[in-house]
């Protein structure tokens, strides 16, 4: 299905670092959108100017230009419906708001933040909670309370107000969710939310419906933290007149064990990042640890954000962005909250990783080696990578997984040695060098077939055998396949692994 009209967007704001529950909410909309031919929108809500922090939006979009999620229009590359920054779109919003006070919808609240703090605190000593709704409302120094001339004057004067929307005190909204289907709320239990803040400036609720109006928006699809606003926001489409778009609330991502929305306090006690890219609290200078610098590729995280909360209905788990494009539907996404599993990010990563050609993977490791003052040459490296990679799940696993193809062990695991190297082992090793450097042709298969023969004629174990000499060469007991690794160090640097770690080990008392 192609509908040229479908036009979602994604609308953070620029309060901190992109929480992965962010990211995932971009993508199911990029998804919907790619698949159904229509566009994608990156709305900048900046409206909280007290909540703004500097570097934010420019986090946001460097985060979807690493995981590859684009947008038609917007912040990034302008568009028709422009500007796509709030703070951009001052001016509109004001008259807006006082259209619904001349329909009644709304009205000036004049109270001052102390005198709502003090009733509040009132109320709290005798055990209640305060509400602006329709109870209280008359009560409060409002439009609804003060006559029409005083009102006039009171603004006339420049006293700061706000505007409240009048919410109806016993009616039911009936509104329509793509996830969680029909929902139902009575207006007696939400309050009158402020649309128009006294800077001058609308708050979310009146931006983000006007806005979504504006820049016709036809699917609204968000975190399910958004579910308690829209039967205000579905009010606020009906008090205009507008059509309203449909609707699609998502399930939280939860913390691992499952209980409550997954937090930075979660990724740092379990050590897993929360966040994209790395972030840096330009105030406080805290770190937070990002997918990108911990060593994800783009894909897998892309791969692992889309299952969390969405099922293709079948077994499949590997998908390039191209095939969530094809497979995904709001249909199915779940209903509830989806927990978090660290151990299946990295087994997405790794899952990438191997899949990745050995030339490509071992540019990716160049730099580490360059690092390590290491210069092993391409080939080399490509065919090392080949034989290590299914034990790594990241870039960086890949030099503890083969260090021992660049550098010679300059210690010898003890408990190793104190497992496996036995009493004949230092003899045997000795026999074993004289047999390794008679070898002319130093291939794998040449090499594993004479010293096999050798061991066999001898009546050595095999087993013992083995594990001394990859003691010997590689300092432990771990690795590929040991004739691969002694071909592809060579007979001459073999035969001095044999020599050092022979001095270093020494005999074992019988
Ligand atoms: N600005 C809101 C946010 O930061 C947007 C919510 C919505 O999509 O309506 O998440």
């Amino acid at each position: 299905m192609s509908d040229k009209n479908v036009r979602v967007r994604f609308a953070p704001s620029p309060t901190g670092p992109l929480h992965i529950g962010g990211v995932r909410t971009a993508l199911y909309n990029y998804l919907f959108a790619r698949k159904q031919g229509g566009k994608m929108i990156l709305r900048i809500e900046d409206t909280d100017q007290t909540r703004f922090v500097p570097g934010a939006e420019e986090y946001i979009i460097e985060a979807f230009n690493w995981c590859g999620i684009e947008f038609d229009e917007g912040v990034i590359n302008g568009g028709p419906y422009g500007p796509y920054r709030q703070s951009e779109r001052k001016d509109i919003y004001r008259d807006y708001a006082e259209e619904l006070i001349a329909s009644g919808i709304a009205y000036y609240a004049f109270d001052t933040p102390e005198e709502l703090s003090s009733i509040r605190q009132q109320y709290e000593s005798e055990k209640k909670t305060f509400i602006y709704n329709y109870e209280e409302r008359q009560k409060l120094r409002n439009s609804l309370t003060i006559d029409e001339k005083n009102v006039a004057d009171l603004i006339g004067k420049g006293t700061p107000y706000v505007i409240r929307f009048k919410m109806p005190e016993d009616e039911m909204v009936v509104m329509d969710d793509l996830v969680r289907g029909r929902v139902e709320v009575n207006t007696k239990v939400l309050d009158d939310k402020i649309l128009f803040k006294s800077d001058g400036m609308p708050t979310y609720h009146l931006a983000n419906v006007m806005d979504d109006h504006l820049m016709e928006i036809s699917h609204v699809i968000r975190g399910e933290e958004w579910l308690p606003s829209l039967p205000l926001h579905v009010m606020l489409y009906r008090a205009y007149g507008w059509d309203e778009p449909q609707f699609a609330h998502l399930p939280l991502l939860l913390k691992p064990e499952g209980n409550g929305k997954l937090s930075k306090r979660d990724g740092d006690r379990l050590g897993f990042p929360v966040f994209p890219l790395k972030w840096t609290d330009p105030k406080t200078k805290e770190t937070s640890r990002g997918y990108r610098e911990d060593g994800y590729f783009p894909e897998a995280f892309i791969n692992m954000l889309a299952l969390l909360g969405w099922n293709p209905g079948d077994e499949r788990e590997l998908f390039s962005m191209d095939d969530l494009v094809e497979a995904f539907s709001i249909e199915r996404v779940g209903r509830s909250g989806s927990k978090f599993d660290p151990e299946k990010a990295r087994w997405f990563n790794h899952q990438y990783l191997v899949t990745k050609g050995n030339e490509e993977l071992a540019d990716l490791f160049e730099p580490i080696l360059t690092g390590k003052g290491i210069a092993a040459g391409k080939e080399k490296v490509s065919i090392v990578v080949g034989m290590v990679k299914e034990r790594a799940n990241f870039v960086t696993d890949l030099w503890d997984q083969s260090s021992f193809f660049f550098v010679a062990p300059a210690e010898f695991d003890q408990k190793a040695v104190k497992k496996r190297w036995k009493a004949d082992s230092y003899e045997q090793m000795i026999e074993l060098q004289k047999v390794l450097s008679g070898i002319d042709d130093f291939s794998s298969d040449n090499i594993e077939q004479t010293v096999k023969s050798w061991i066999e004629k001898k009546e050595y174990g095999m087993g013992m055998i083995m594990n001394a000499f990859r003691l010997l060469i590689v300092g432990a007991l771990k690795g590929p396949h040991l004739f691969d690794i002694v071909a592809l160090i060579g007979k001459e640097d073999t035969l001095q692994r044999i020599d050092f770690g022979l001095k270093t080990i020494g005999k074992k008392e019988a």
